[in-house]
């Protein structure tokens, strides 16, 4: 057998959700692509930008399932690599944010294989914006902290994060109740402004505000699944200020024009 020279793979942040919020080189690099691996939570019609012949594969959870074992991830495109393909590893958001896109890196680095890593709009900060919730302001927060409601067998820094001016806590959904406690318990104060931003920028995207003591009971009642984020901090309070910048519908119709519109030229 012939020895061919590795493809390169490369770790691209997919935005967080409408496709309109894709970047340019993301999308030049799925016209260009052999292989996609994606995950959930990756808009439809983001993967239309894939060339029509490439493997489209999916890695992500399906409807509570398990999901594929990040090692069998790492391994995966290590060996389509090794075909010679160029292989565009797909994430939601920026591939750095919470997004295991280092230990993929680390991955590919130690195999060898080429890569490069294409960032992408995260969803902490991006959902907030699409709720109306900028998260710094002057006067109101300097500073932002993102983190992450799970951490494998380690329970999160809670003082710490009771400290933060902005808090976004991603992956809150299962635990809000857990950690909207641990927070006040903290010293958070349990009036301080709260939202839950549900599938931020998508079409169905949802947002509840409530003070931080019952948020989590406000979103039990709406029954908020997942992807969501938890906004915590006086920044939350100007949405009532910015209701003319909220838009009043997602711009994915507009995007899925646009892109269907590019793809014609082809
Ligand atoms: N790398 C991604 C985050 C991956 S972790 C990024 O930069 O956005 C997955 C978590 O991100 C979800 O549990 C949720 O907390 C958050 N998330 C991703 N997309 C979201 C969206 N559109 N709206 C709200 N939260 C989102």
């Amino acid at each position: 057998m012939s020895k061919q020279v590795s493809g390169t793979v490369y770790l691209v942040g997919a935005g967080p959700g409408d496709p309109g919020l894709l970047t340019l080189r993301a999308a030049w690099l799925l016209g260009r692509a052999d292989a996609v691996v994606y995950d959930r939570l990756i808009h439809p019609e983001v993967l239309k930008h894939a060339r029509p012949r490439a493997r489209l594969l999916f890695v992500g959870k399906e409807g509570g399932g398990e999901s594929v074992r990040q090692e069998e991830i790492n391994a995966l495109l290590v060996s389509q690599a090794r075909l010679g393909r160029t292989v565009v590893r797909l994430k939601g958001g920026d591939p750095f944010v919470f997004g295991r896109g280092g230990e993929e890196a680390l991955a590919l680095e130690a195999a060898g294989i080429s890569y490069e890593v294409v960032p992408g709009v995260s969803s902490g900060v991006a959902a907030p914006a699409a709720a109306g919730i900028p998260v710094t302001h002057r006067d109101v927060s300097g500073s932002v902290t993102f983190a992450t409601g799970h951490r494998s067998g380690k329970a999160p820094d809670w003082a710490h994060l009771a400290g933060a001016e902005t808090l976004v806590l991603f992956m809150a959904g299962s635990r809000l109740e857990e950690a909207t406690l641990a927070l006040i318990a903290a010293g958070r104060s349990p009036s301080t402004p709260t939202a839950i931003v549900e599938a931020g920028t998508w079409e169905h995207q949802r947002v509840i505000e409530a003070p931080l003591a019952s948020i989590a009971q406000r979103a039990r009642e709406a029954a908020v699944g997942s992807p969501a984020l938890l906004v915590v901090g006086e920044v939350v309070s100007l949405r009532s200020q910015l209701r003319s910048l909220v838009r009043s519908e997602p711009v994915v119709s507009e995007s899925a024009r646009f892109l269907k519109a590019e793809a014609g030229h082809e």
